[in-house]
C-alpha cells in the first residue's frame, strides 16, 4: 500500500498547468488568476464625497450656527462648476468630486435651509471630514492580488474599479463516465434485479461544478473492453482530465484495469487510505487520467483527496486543500492503522467555540446516507488506529457555507 500523502504528491508533481485566458468579470468568481495584479490607477481615482451633505471650508464653520451661500450643486459624475472660498459652500452628492478650496463635507443632517441661496451648517467640521482621499482605496503602483488567487466576488469587484480584466487559468474540461453492467440511469423507476442507479455521475457533476469545471459526460459505459475503449477515445478528445468510477479493483471483469494494462500509462494503487483504496492514475493519450473506485463514499473521498487539489493545481491556485480544524470525536472509533481513515462525521461547535464531532451512519465505503449527513470527514492519519471517545481528531470541512437557519441567526424577529 502507499502513502496517501505520497500518491498525492506524485498526481500533484504530474498535472500540468492550464493555459491562460482572459475572462470577463461576469465569469471570474471562482477562477484563478495567473499573475500578480499591481493597480494601475489610484483608487479612487479622484477625491470625492463620502455624504450627501456641503463641502465647506473647515475653518468657516468652527463656530456653530453658520450661515453659507450655496455657490454650486454638484451631483455624482459631474464636477464642481465652482471654487469653495470662505462664506459659500457647494450641495455636494456621496461620490461627486470636492469642489476646489473646500476641505471638508458637513452631511446634510448637519444643516438646515435658510432660504433658496442659503444653507445653515449645524456643527462644526474636521478638515479632510467625509472626504474620500485620492488612491485612500488603493494606491496606482501597489501590489493588490498575487497570482495563484482563486477569486470571490469581492476580488472581482476590485479588479472591475480597477479595469483590469481578469487573466486566469481556463476551467478544466473533465470528461466523466461511470462503469459497471450493473448501473442504470437515475431516472430509472423500476429496477431489473441485481441493477443498481448510477449515482456516481451525479456525485461528479455536482462537486466538479463547484470547482467550476466543464463536465463532458460520457455516460455510463458498461464493463465490456471495447465499449469503454470507445468511450476513451471520445473521452481523451478535447478533454483537460479524464476520470472514471469503478473497473479498478480485483474483479474478473474490472474493465477500466484490464484496458488500461494494454493502454496508456495508467498505474493501479492500493493508497494506505479509508475509503478509496484502490485508485488508478497516470496518463491516457497524453490526458491525465484518474480511475477512482466505484463505491460512491470512495469516489468522493478519492475526489477530495487526489482530483479536488488537482483541478484546483491546474488551475493555477496556490491554496489547493480544504481547511481542517481541531476538534473532539465525541464518539470513539477504531481504525485500520495502517491506513489514513475518513471517518464522515456530522460537527458542531459548542459555547466555547469547540467542535465536536459524531459519527454520520455507517463508515463502510457503501453507506451514501453518512456522507450526505456529514459535514466534515475525521481524519484519523495511518499509525494511530483508535481514537478514545472524546479524543482529539482534525477535522477536513467539507461543508462551510450557510449552516444557521432563520430562527438560529434571528431568533423570533
Ligand atoms: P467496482 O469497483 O466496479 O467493483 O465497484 C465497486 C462497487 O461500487 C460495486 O458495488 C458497484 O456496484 C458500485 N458502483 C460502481 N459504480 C457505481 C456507480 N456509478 N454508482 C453507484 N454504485 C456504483
Ligand atoms: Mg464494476
Amino acid at each position: 500500500m502507499r502513502p496517501l500523502a505520497d500518491m498525492q504528491a506524485d498526481v500533484l508533481d504530474s498535472v500540468p498547468l492550464l493555459a491562460p485566458v482572459t475572462i470577463g468579470f461576469e465569469e471570474a468568481p471562482g477562477a484563478v488568476l495567473v499573475g500578480d495584479v499591481v493597480a494601475p490607477e489610484d483608487l479612487p481615482g479622484f477625491e470625492n464625497s463620502a455624504m450627501d451633505g456641503f463641502a465647506v471650508l473647515a475653518a468657516d464653520v468652527a463656530d456653530p450656527p453658520t450661515d453659507l451661500a450655496v455657490v454650486d450643486d454638484v451631483a455624482a459624475g459631474s464636477l464642481p462648476a465652482t471654487v469653495v472660498i470662505a462664506g459659500t459652500a457647494s450641495r455636494i452628492m456621496t461620490g461627486a468630486p470636492i469642489p476646489a478650496g473646500a476641505d471638508a463635507i458637513v452631511p446634510v443632517e448637519a444643516t438646515e435651509i435658510v432660504d433658496a441661496e442659503h444653507v445653515r451648517i449645524l456643527s462644526s467640521a474636521a478638515v479632510g471630514q467625509h472626504i474620500r482621499p485620492t488612491g485612500g482605496s488603493v494606491r496606482a503602483g501597489t501590489l493588490v492580488f498575487n497570482g495563484g488567487l482563486r477569486l470571490r466576488a469581492p476580488h472581482v469587484s476590485v479588479l472591475a474599479s480597477m479595469g483590469v480584466l481578469p487573466v486566469v487559468r481556463h476551467r478544466p474540461v473533465v470528461a466523466i463516465m461511470s462503469t459497471g453492467d450493473e448501473l442504470v440511469s437515475p431516472s430509472t423507476q423500476t429496477l431489473k434485479p441485481g441493477a443498481i442507479r448510477d449515482s456516481n455521475r451525479a456525485l461528479l457533476q455536482g462537486l466538479l461544478h463547484e470547482l467550476g469545471a466543464d463536465v463532458r459526460d460520457y455516460g455510463i459505459v458498461g464493463d465490456t473492453p471495447g465499449s469503454f475503449e470507445q468511450a476513451l477515445d471520445d473521452a481523451t478528445r478535447g478533454a483537460d482530465v479524464v476520470v472514471t468510477s469503478g473497473g479498478v479493483s480485483m474483479g474478473a471483469y474490472d474493465v477500466v484495469k484490464l484496458t488500461l494494462r494494454e493502454r496508456g500509462t495508467v498505474d493501479f494503487w492500493k493508497i494506505a487510505m479509508q475509503p478509496g483504496k484502490p485508485f488508478g492514475f497516470g496518463t491516457v493519450d497524453g490526458i491525465p487520467f484518474f480511475g477512482l473506485p466505484g463505491n460512491p463514499v470512495s469516489v468522493f473521498v478519492s475526489f477530495e483527496q487526489f482530483m479536488r487539489p488537482a483541478l484546483l493545481a491546474m488551475m493555477g491556485a496556490d491554496r489547493i486543500f480544504r481547511d481542517r480544524v481541531p476538534g473532539v470525536l465525541d464518539t470513539g472509533i477504531d481504525t485500520n492503522p495502517e491506513k489514513t481513515v475518513f471517518v464522515r462525521v456530522s460537527t458542531e461547535r459548542d459555547r466555547d467555540g469547540v467542535w465536536h464531532a459524531t459519527l454520520s451512519g455507517g463508515q463502510s465505503s457503501n453507506v451514501l446516507s453518512a456522507l450526505a449527513f456529514a459535514d466534515a470527514l475525521a481524519v484519523i492519519p495511518a499509525g494511530v488506529g483508535r481514537v478514545e471517545p472524546g479524543g482529539s481528531v482534525e477535522l477536513e470541512m467539507i461543508h462551510w457555507p450557510e449552516m444557521r437557519t432563520r430562527e438560529e441567526a434571528l431568533g423570533d424577529r
